[in-house]
């Protein structure tokens, strides 16, 4: 008889780019460690399964997040406990006849979560089932994709394992109420494309179009396109004019790559403008420093490729702690200004040569730390789904990848 394949579901949501990078990292590691043996989706649980208003969150985060004061207030309104479960509970109500239709739909055998605000509604839909006997309990997985600061609601005590980046985030975990045991600290989960060995760089400049012999800029601005693009531009334009070239990767901001589009820089700068890239890995090993707001994500991807980084902002609340995460570790700077960007970039690329020269070593020694978070975190969620019967030959399997891995 064929085998079932095992089905991993691992629920995200669009709110920024950061959350769909890990699903399609888990997606793909699965894919390179066992091939055909599981089956791995990725569900929107909150825009695909359930109804208005709160398929709407994705949308109302892009919008929150712009405004400072409103999404701190949100953000640490819903933080104690004693206010976000009852929140979410009530939630739940509303919600869950959708949310368990979906796991009728994907069937998991194991539910992973790379999201703050998908544990304890899928939880008590999945724990309800149980108990209406309409399916085995199924194993849950949180994978937390936040570097330093997380939201509580990240960390719900009735998950089978939480997987944290950091220390700093395990020590959040067991503040809300998660055991040792149930905790696991392996990095982040960065898309295999990151660890895998790539063209070289000048190659890979050519195949992108990109200038040879130039220093290259990546300035990306999020999932959302957030953050000063424009402004960065000019005053590059201002400062260092044709001395570099800039990649203006603007994510889903339609409305700003029509500007770029059909704006000139009249100091000579190079600018090459993209919408939402699906090759990030490329990207960023065709050039030589990135800035950017401070999502976890990008900082992970930025120091695997050993670019210096300039952070020009972050997110209020979850992203704030990745700023002294990257100043502390001299793998970069943060400034807001657009003129004092321009301002480093033209000593980096001039009398500040050997500084950008350490901040990319220290960048590429931490990244090279993290390479092997992804294939790590797979081995354990897979043999948290798989019967005691299957573990030694998914053990075996993983061993081999990881040797493989290591070895590359
Ligand atoms: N990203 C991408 N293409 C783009 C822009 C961003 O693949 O055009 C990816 C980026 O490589 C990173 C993620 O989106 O993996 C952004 O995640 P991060 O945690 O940095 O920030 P968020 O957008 O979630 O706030």
């Amino acid at each position: 008889a064929t085998k079932r394949r095992k089905r991993v579901m691992v629920l995200m949501s669009d709110t920024g780019g950061g959350h769909r990078a890990s699903a399609e990292a888990l997606q793909a590691g699965f894919e390179q460690l066992y091939g055909d043996d599981f089956q791995v989706d990725y569900v929107d649980v909150w825009t695909d399964h359930t109804p208005y208003p709160f398929n709407q969150l994705p949308k109302t985060y892009s919008f929150m997040v712009r405004n400072s004061l409103m999404w701190r207030i949100g953000y640490y309104g819903q933080q104690p406990r004693f206010i976000h479960v009852p929140t979410q509970t009530v939630s739940s109500l509303f919600v869950s006849k959708q949310v368990a239709a979906a796991f009728d739909h994907y069937q998991p055998d194991l539910v992973v979560s790379v999201h703050p605000l998908m544990q304890l509604v899928p939880l008590r839909v999945l724990r309800q089932q149980a108990r209406r006997g309409k399916r085995k309990p199924v194993p849950f997985a949180t994978v937390v994709t936040d570097l330093t600061t997380c939201h509580n609601t990240w960390f719900h005590p009735l998950v089978d394992r939480c997987f944290v980046p950091t220390l700093y985030c395990k020590r959040s975990a067991m503040r809300n109420g998660l055991k040792e045991e149930q905790i696991t600290v392996h990095g982040l989960p960065i898309r295999p494309a990151f660890s895998q060995k790539l063209a070289p760089k000048h190659q890979l400049r050519r195949s992108l179009g990109l200038e040879r012999d130039l220093p290259i800029v990546l300035l990306v601005g999020g999932g959302e396109g957030m953050g000063a693009i424009e402004k960065t531009l000019q005053a590059l334009d201002d400062r260092v004019g044709g001395g570099c070239q800039v990649v203006a990767v603007c994510g889903r901001n339609k409305a700003l790559i029509e500007r770029l589009n059909h704006r000139s820089f009249p100091g000579g700068l190079k600018v090459r403008v993209c919408g939402f890239v699906t090759n990030m890995a490329e990207w960023m090993t065709a050039s030589d420093t990135i800035i950017t707001k401070a999502g976890p994500g990008t900082i992970a991807e930025a120091l695997i490729c050993g670019l210096p980084i300039i952070l020009n902002g972050f997110i209020p609340c979850q992203e704030e702690g990745n700023v002294p995460f990257v100043v502390d570790n001299k793998v970069g700077l943060f400034e807001r200004k657009p003129a004092a960007i321009a301002q480093i970039l033209e000593g980096w690329l001039t009398v500040e040569k050997a500084e950008f020269n350490r901040f990319a070593e220290r960048a590429r020694e931490i990244g090279s730390r993290w390479k092997g978070a992804l294939l790590r975190i797979v081995v354990d969620l897979a043999l948290m789904c798989d019967s005691a019967l299957e573990v030694e030959s998914i053990k075996a399997a993983a061993h081999k990848a990881l040797v493989q891995h290591s070895s590359a």
